[in-house]
């Protein structure tokens, strides 16, 4: 019996990628068909790229029909992509990629194996190296799993890709959290399921540039804490109550001194700094707590996760 394979592959302006994305792809998919009777459709999500991603898109979508294409009207992030193309995939497996083939097509045989054996419902993947990544983005990446992992109870593997391939059971679990802050990675591991790791060597992009900056991956990683665990919001309370203990004693200190020894008022500089320290740890802790109050302002809001602009009904028209 045929199955169906959906290959899901978020792309924000990958015009010079995506050309060697489809022959490689193509090359892995073709055997799977011949192989194992396995159909591919492939679902590509345009993320409001600005180079000419949606073009080759319509081109391909026209010259084969397997190949659809949903484009957002602007740049809504890798998590809505991976959403909108969860939504629109009819497959039996389900799988997530890349477009810059820093996910190796060649595992997707062993990954389909796995999953059709049926002792698995998700092969995933995660590389061992950081090849090709500065020392300073891989210790922050680092510092970000071992706190993420040390507050939630959610697993979220350091090294992990969003390359997999899911059973269908497993897809409709995660369409089911239709959060507005998405965390991919927390997502697939929060809804359970048995998941088998493939380890590899990180590869580099085969052409193009990322379009994660520094920044976005803060944000990014801001997301994942807050969304996976509450313990800042613990810490910025045990802050509190150590300060708090802190100062009871400094108050009774200066009492008794002052009743014991008439001590005239000295250590100004000692003074302004101590103010300067407590105002800013409670800079701090408010800003924590804004971070989850922010977060729950946006979910409550109900906003789409993502808004669509063009689909495969539109490309003949153009
Ligand atoms: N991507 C996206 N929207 C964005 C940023 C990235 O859809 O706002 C896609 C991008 O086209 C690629 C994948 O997400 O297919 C991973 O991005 P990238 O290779 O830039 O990230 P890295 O591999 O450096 O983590
Ligand atoms: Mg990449």
């Amino acid at each position: 019996m045929s199955r169906l394979l959906s290959i899901i592959v978020p792309c924000f302006n990958e015009e010079e990628v995506l050309p060697l994305f489809c022959e490689k792809v193509g090359e892995v998919t073709a055997s799977l068909k011949k192989d194992k009777d396995i159909e591919t459709e492939y679902i590509f999500v345009d993320d409001g790229s600005k180079d000419h991603t949606l073009d080759l898109m319509r081109q391909y979508h026209l010259k084969d029909p397997r190949i659809h294409y949903i484009s957002f009207s602007r740049n809504f992030g890798k998590e809505a992509g991976l959403y909108a193309g969860l939504q629109e995939a009819k497959g039996d497996y389900v799988c997530v990629m890349d477009a810059d083939l820093q996910d190796p097509p060649s595992l997707l045989p062993e990954m389909i194996d796995t999953v059709e054996k049926g002792d698995y419902d998700c092969c995933a993947t995660r590389r061992v190296t950081r090849t090709g990544e500065s020392k300073v983005r891989s210790f922050f990446a680092r510092l970000f799993y071992k706190l993420v992992n040390h507050g939630s109870d959610t697993e979220i593997v350091d090294g992990a890709r969003d390359f997999r391939l899911m059973s269908r059971k497993m897809t409709d679990a995660v369409l089911s959290m239709c959060e507005y802050n998405r965390f991919s990675k927390g997502i697939f591991s929060w809804v359970g399921f048995q998941t088998k790791w493939i380890d590899y060597e990180n590869i580099e992009r085969a052409a193009g540039t990322t379009s994660w900056s520094f920044r976005k991956l803060c944000h990014y990683a801001i997301d994942g804490l807050v969304g996976y665990t509450t313990k800042p919001l613990e810490f910025a309370a045990w802050f509190g109550f150590f300060f708090f203990c802190i100062s009871i004693i400094g108050i009774l200190v200066i009492i008794i001194k002052k009743l014991a020894f008439g001590d005239p008022v000295a250590g100004w500089a000692s003074t302004v700094v101590i103010i300067l320290f407590c105002s800013g740890i409670q800079l701090l802790c408010t800003g924590i707590i804004g971070e989850y109050l922010a977060k729950t302002y946006l979910e409550v809001k109900n906003r789409p996760i993502y808004i669509v602009k063009e689909k495969d009904e539109d490309a003949e028209k153009k």
